[in-house]
C-alpha cells in the first residue's frame, strides 16, 4: 500500500515537471540567440513595473487660450447709469469669479507669453481695459489674494485723468507684476486715423510705458475694438506683436492672426453664473 502511495506521487510529480516543462517552453521558447524570449518578457515585465512608478507623461501645453475682457469693477446702479452697468463686473461678483479660476486650477498668464505659440493648460489671460483706478484699488488686491496677474490696456493720454490710474498706481502695478499694454494715446477709433496718426498712437504710447515704467510692450488693445487693415498693419510695423480685438471667441494661437486674438468680454450681465457658462462652454470645445 505505502509502495503504492509513492508511486502515485512520483507519477504526480513527473506529470506535473513535464506539464511545467511544457510551458515553460512555449512561453519563453529558447532560441538561437539564447533566452532572448525570456529576456524579451522580463524585459516587458520591468517597463510596466516602471510605468507604474513614472506614469507617461502627457503633454502639458496647448495652444488654446480665452483671453477675458474686463473694464470697471465697481458697484455700479444699472437705474442710474446702464452703459456703465454694462462695462462693469460687481466687484463681490468679480471675486467669486476669480474663486472659481482658483479652485478650478486655472494659471493666469501675459499676452506676452502667448508669442510662445503655447501655453500651460488651462492658462487664461485677464485684460483690463482703460487704465481705470478701480483696477489699482479695487481688483488688483482681489487678484493678489488669489495668486493672479493679469495684463492692463493703458491710454497713455488719460494717466491721472479721472476714474484712470495715477503714474504712481500704475507704477505699483509693475511692481506688483501686472503687464502693460497698449491702449494707445487717446482711444482714439484706428479705423478712421491714417497712417501717420496710427504711428502716434502706436509709437508714443509704447514708448512712453517704456521708458517711464522700465517695462517692454509688445501687446496692443485696439480701443474700443475698432481697427481696419492699415491699423494692424500699422501695429505690426510700430513693434508690437499681439493685439487683441473685442471680437468674442477663445484664441487659437496656432491660426489666429496674433495681431488679431479675440476676447470673452465679461461684464455684470453675465455675472457669476454667465462667466462659469462662457468658460466651461470654451473648455467642452478642447480637445
Ligand atoms: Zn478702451
Amino acid at each position: 500500500m505505502k509502495n503504492y502511495i509513492n508511486k502515485f506521487y512520483l507519477f504526480f510529480a513527473l506529470l506535473i515537471a513535464v506539464a511545467g516543462g511544457a510551458f515553460l517552453h512555449f512561453q519563453f521558447p529558447i532560441t538561437a540567440t539564447g533566452n532572448a524570449g525570456l529576456t524579451s518578457v522580463l524585459s516587458q515585465v520591468k517597463e510596466v513595473v516602471d510605468e507604474s512608478l513614472n506614469p507617461p507623461v502627457l503633454p502639458d501645453t496647448e495652444t488654446q487660450i480665452p483671453i477675458v475682457m474686463y473694464h470697471y469693477v465697481r458697484v455700479v446702479d444699472k437705474n442710474k447709469d446702464a452703459l456703465g452697468y454694462n462695462l462693469s463686473i460687481d466687484p463681490e461678483n468679480f471675486e467669486k469669479q476669480m474663486q472659481y479660476l482658483k479652485e478650478q486650477g486655472y494659471t493666469t498668464i501675459h499676452m506676452a507669453d502667448l508669442l510662445d505659440k503655447k501655453v500651460p493648460k488651462k492658462a487664461i489671460v485677464l485684460t483690463f481695459d482703460d487704465g481705470l483706478e478701480d483696477f489699482y484699488t479695487t481688483a488688483l488686491p482681489i487678484l493678489q489674494k488669489y495668486g493672479f496677474t493679469a495684463s492692463n490696456g493703458i491710454i497713455t493720454g488719460m494717466i491721472g485723468a479721472r476714474e484712470h490710474m495715477t503714474e504712481e498706481q500704475i507704477r505699483e502695478c509693475v511692481k506688483a507684476g501686472i503687464e502693460l499694454t497698449s491702449h494707445t494715446v487717446n482711444h482714439f477709433d484706428m479705423s478712421k486715423l491714417t497712417r501717420a496718426e496710427l504711428k502716434t498712437q502706436l509709437v508714443e504710447s509704447k514708448s512712453y510705458l517704456e521708458k517711464t515704467f522700465g517695462v517692454t510692450v509688445v501687446g496692443l488693445i485696439y480701443p474700443s475694438g475698432r481697427y481696419n487693415e492699415l491699423a494692424v498693419q500699422a501695429a505690426r510695423d510700430e513693434g508690437y506683436e499681439i493685439a487683441a480685438t473685442t471680437q468674442y471667441g477663445e484664441a487659437y494661437l496656432d491660426t489666429h492672426n496674433m495681431l488679431l486674438l479675440p476676447r470673452v468680454r465679461i461684464d455684470n450681465r453675465d455675472g457669476y453664473n454667465g462667466f462659469v457658462k462662457k468658460l466651461e462652454a470654451i473648455e467642452s470645445v478642447k480637445k
